[in-house]
């Protein structure tokens, strides 16, 4: 069995899923799971809804815009007169509704936000039946089984297998299985979904449960690079990474996959392609066991940092007990330091911007220091440096550096 994953931008259109459904026919003579996330943006347009709580009538407009678009994308794909319509409409229904009850706000979220995975995989199953592609829906609620920590779901691995081996195998003889990403749902049966960009994750617990020989996530790239084209010169493609090296690309930053991805599959040996729709043909990248591999520079960007210094208020040095009071509180808040460094009298962490957790954790460590902080930073790691990586960032204002044997980061401002 393979698993194959489908993200937001190669399923954006009509033309987008045409495509999506060619991949997927080269391979539909063998078992295939394939897993999809919502269209396009549509999450952020799920998101947007939340937001406009306070104000009903914004809100049913961006209720209708999401609607809006599904339909189009419909028209496109089935003509006016097809009864998917009544479908995206009867889900748009339900959106309205869920929209319309209180509870908690993130399990709120989760059942709301949801409906982008339940959209666009009715749509593309049915798609896919058009198109000739023998396929079953399977609804991954049933089947990804977490805990109730909404938004950000902890997966029950036993009886994820269990439910994922029950449902997954009989459907898998009459066809291509077609699921949702980033979903899953609790033991009594309330959606819950797995952090942001987690359909990657998704296809890694799929595969890892039914031991599949390979996963592959479908790309608007030609596999995984050796830094952004667009912002870093001479990059080129790695045909092959360990899983290892993968991993830590996505510790440091990179969004190419997503960080839970490697550990599910590294467990069981099973590869990861990283590989690109627009060029099915091209191999792309493979990330797995490998002795053979000889390190290539590999810088990764990470935009909007930011750097928080703790000043000790009176003169006593910085020690193990103050940095126990901060490192409590990080944890507590589920902040996740980048880079840090201590000097005598201050102690320096980078870490993701996010203002009300900044707030926040000035407001709870303000009695016991003095707390600085710079915004708006990039932090740039370049794993297998060489001297040209050394030499580039030389003549910058760099706000905080670390070198090791192997790796070479610097926090600084982007405009410098
Ligand atoms: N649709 C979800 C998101 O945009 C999950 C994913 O794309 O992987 O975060
Ligand atoms: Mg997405």
């Amino acid at each position: 069995m393979k698993v194959f994953k489908f993200g937001g931008a190669s399923i954006r259109d009509a033309a987008a899923i045409r495509n999506m459904a060619e991949i997927v026919r080269r391979y539909a003579g063998e078992p295939l799971v394939v897993v999809v996330s919502a269209m396009g943006k549509m999450t952020n347009a799920f998101e947007e809804v939340l937001r406009r709580k306070g104000d009903p009538q914004r809100q049913q407009e961006q209720i209708s815009l999401i609607a809006r678009y599904h339909q189009e994308i419909a028209e496109d794909l089935f003509g006016s007169a097809h009864e998917i319509s009544t479908r995206i409409r009867l889900l748009m229904e339900e959106v309205r509704e869920m929209t319309n009850r209180t509870m908690p706000a993130n399990e709120w979220y989760d059942q709301v936000v949801s409906y982008g995975e339940i959209l666009s995989s009715t749509i593309i199953q049915t798609w896919l039946e058009q198109a000739g592609i023998a396929s079953a829906w399977l609804d991954a609620r049933k089947c990804i089984i977490t805990d109730d920590h909404f938004r950000e779901g902890h997966i029950l691995w036993e009886l994820t297998h269990e439910a994922l081996k029950k449902e997954v195998i009989p459907l898998s003889e009459n066809g291509v299985v077609l699921t949702q990403g980033f979903l899953g749902g609790t033991r009594d049966g309330r959606t819950t979904t797995l952090g942001r960009e987690g359909s990657d994750f998704t296809a890694a617990i799929i595969a890892a449960s039914l031991r599949a020989e390979s996963v592959t996530v479908w790309k608007d790239v030609d596999g995984i690079m050796s830094g952004d084209p667009k912002r870093i010169p001479d990059t080129v493609i790695l045909p092959e990474l360990p899983y290892r090296e993968a991993s830590e690309m996505t510790y440091y930053g990179a969004s190419v996959i997503h960080p839970k991805t490697i550990k599910p599959l590294a467990n069981v040996g099973i590869p990861l392609f990283v590989r690109s729709f627009y060029q099915p043909d091209q191999p792309g990248t493979i990330i797995r066991d490998t002795e053979e591999f000889s390190p290539v520079a590999v810088t990764i960007l990470k935009d909007n940092q930011c750097l928080v210094s703790f000043y000790v208020r009176d003169f006593t040095f910085v020690n193990e007990l103050n940095l126990s009071l901060i490192f409590h509180q990080l944890a507590e808040m589920d902040m996740k330091i980048n880079m840090m460094q201590n000097s005598a009298i201050s102690f320096s962490i980078c870490v993701d911007y996010d203002e009300e957790k900044i707030g926040e954790l000035r407001e709870r460590l303000k009695g016991h220091f003095k707390i600085r902080f710079n915004t708006g930073l990039e932090l740039v790691t370049v794993k297998h440096y060489t001297n040209t990586q050394l030499e580039l960032y030389r003549n910058q204002t760099i706000l905080l550096e670390q070198i090791t044997r192997t790796t070479f980061q610097v926090l600084k401002d982007p405009g410098c």
